[in-house]
């Protein structure tokens, strides 16, 4: 820092918040509320735009909460969303000695309660130690459910809402017991205003906005209460950050959508990426932030701008960025020792690298935290693996599979990735069998089933 720079040296960041659950539960349209909550109460530009995540600052949150949220009762700027909805963010969320988010929602469609990737978000929360709170969504379409009421079921016993009320407490009930037995602490489970069970529930409507408020109040109130400490960081030190995703960009060549969650990186900064092999290094080409819609010209999308702070969701335009992966980790090199850094990196590559055997299945994951978790998977499942790695099923994958003596293991295991092209046709020919799905038991499942065929037509 200069001597002319006058900023206190340490400062509270914006907690992330990631959203989670299962498919068509509700999670895009619960950002899409928050964020639309927050434009209809901002001035013009109050909310800041990233790459991946949105700020919503602490007086607009206070704005749409009313007088549930005072200013003046907080320290803590605000919350930011990443909005990567689905999967995608939230296999991402490991990052080395915590989670890359810091609160999480888990969206449960109050009709369709836990379903298999609400249970799937629920071991990665677990895994990763990230504090949550259930939205239990859609209770618009509940008859008797007003969440607005301060005791927010008054119906009759026997009424739906009742019903579906009791059925989520029981399931919870149930995996709060689980993840007791993990070592879980008590501060990680919060009760929430007329909920006398330790994980918060707050049933909202993503579709009338009905709960927002009080969502949004929630979590800003237990971010001040249990992580103001963990919000502090050296302002002006050099960026630590997570990829979110990995992207062509015309004109930029392979970016990183970055969420940074500590200190600050600039346009001139020297960085250290994980890459499939080994950490990338290299010079900052520019950073990248959305335009407004209202500005978009036709030669770029986006602006660039010179610094920025945790927390933001960043785009990073750099070189040799082809091997970066979703989930690695993302260092800014100013001021420290590069060696240091590029071992830092290391670290938390091989703390989330896949034991492989000598013969087993490939695996193939969007994001290096989903295949940390696939490899869990397939460990609980007894299935070898021979290669894992992050990124779409490709040819070479095909080549390594093909490789295997025993038949079952003539498979490639893809979870929320693409085949491309030139590899399917290749499988056909080398007779390999590609298996992809969005739902790491199914995915699993479908290949016990192809198991158990080849196993049945050898006898
Ligand atoms: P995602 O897959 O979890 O991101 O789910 P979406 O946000 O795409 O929602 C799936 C479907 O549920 C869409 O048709 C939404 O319009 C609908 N939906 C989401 N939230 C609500 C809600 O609170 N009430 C009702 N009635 N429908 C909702």
């Amino acid at each position: 820092m200069s001597d002319t720079d006058t900023r206190d040296p340490t400062s509270l960041r914006t907690p992330i918040v990631a959203v989670l659950g299962h498919v068509d539960h509700g999670k895009t349209s619960l950002l899409d509320k928050i964020r639309g909550s927050a434009v209809i109460e901002g001035e013009a530009g109050a909310i800041t735009q990233h790459i991946g995540a949105t700020a919503v600052p602490l007086d607009i949150i206070s704005s749409i909460a009313g007088d549930l949220v005072d200013p003046e009762d907080f320290d803590l700027p605000g919350l930011l969303f990443i909005d990567t909805p689905g999967h995608h963010s939230f296999t991402t969320l490991r990052s080395r000695g915590g989670a890359l988010a810091d609160i999480a929602i888990l969206v449960v469609d109050v009709n369709d309660g836990f379903q298999p990737q609400t249970l799937e978000a629920l071991d990665i929360l677990k895994r990763s130690q990230t504090p949550f709170i259930v939205a239990a969504n859609k209770i618009d379409t509940v008859p008797g459910w007003n969440a607005n009421e301060d005791e927010p079921i008054n119906d009759t016993y026997e009424s739906q809402s009742e019903r579906v009320r009791q059925r989520l407490d029981e399931e919870l009930y149930e995996i709060i017991g689980n993840l007791s037995d993990e070592g879980f602490s008590a501060d990680l489970y919060w009760r929430v205003q007329n909920f006398q069970r330790n994980i918060g529930v707050v049933p909202v409507s993503a579709m009338t906005g009905e709960g927002v408020p009080d969502l949004l109040t929630v979590m800003m109130g237990l971010s001040q209460r249990y992580m103001k400490e963990e919000m502090e960081i050296d302002v002006a030190g050099p960026g630590v950050g997570t990829v979110l995703e990995v992207k062509e960009e015309k004109g930029f060549g392979t970016t990183v959508d970055t969420v940074l969650y500590d200190g600050t990186i600039r346009a001139d900064d020297k960085i250290v990426v994980g890459g499939q092999n080994e950490p990338i290094v290299t010079d900052v080409r520019a950073l990248l932030q959305p335009r407004p819609l209202a500005e978009i010209r036709t030669e770029s999308r986006f602006e660039k701008v010179d610094e920025v702070g945790a927390a933001a969701g960043i785009k990073i335009a750099a070189p040799d960025l082809a091997d970066a992966m979703a989930g690695a980790p993302v260092r800014v090199v100013r001021d420290r020792d590069l060696d240091e850094v590029i071992e830092e990196v290391q670290a938390e590559l091989a703390d989330i690298a896949v034991d492989t055997a000598e013969e087993g299945v490939v695996v193939k994951a969007d994001t290096l935290g989903s295949l940390e978790a696939m490899a869990d998977a397939l460990g609980e499942a007894e299935v070898p693996i021979v290669r894992a790695e992050v990124g779409d099923v490709a040819p070479r994958d095909v080549s390594v599979a093909s490789t295997a003596d025993d038949p079952k293991q003539k498979a490639i295991l893809g979870f929320n990735v693409d085949t491309l092209d030139d590899a399917e046709q290749r499988a056909e020919i080398e007779d390999v069998t590609i298996f992809t799905d969005e739902v790491i038991y199914q995915l699993i499942e479908g290949y016990e089933e192809y198991v158990e065929e080849i196993e049945q037509a050898q006898q």
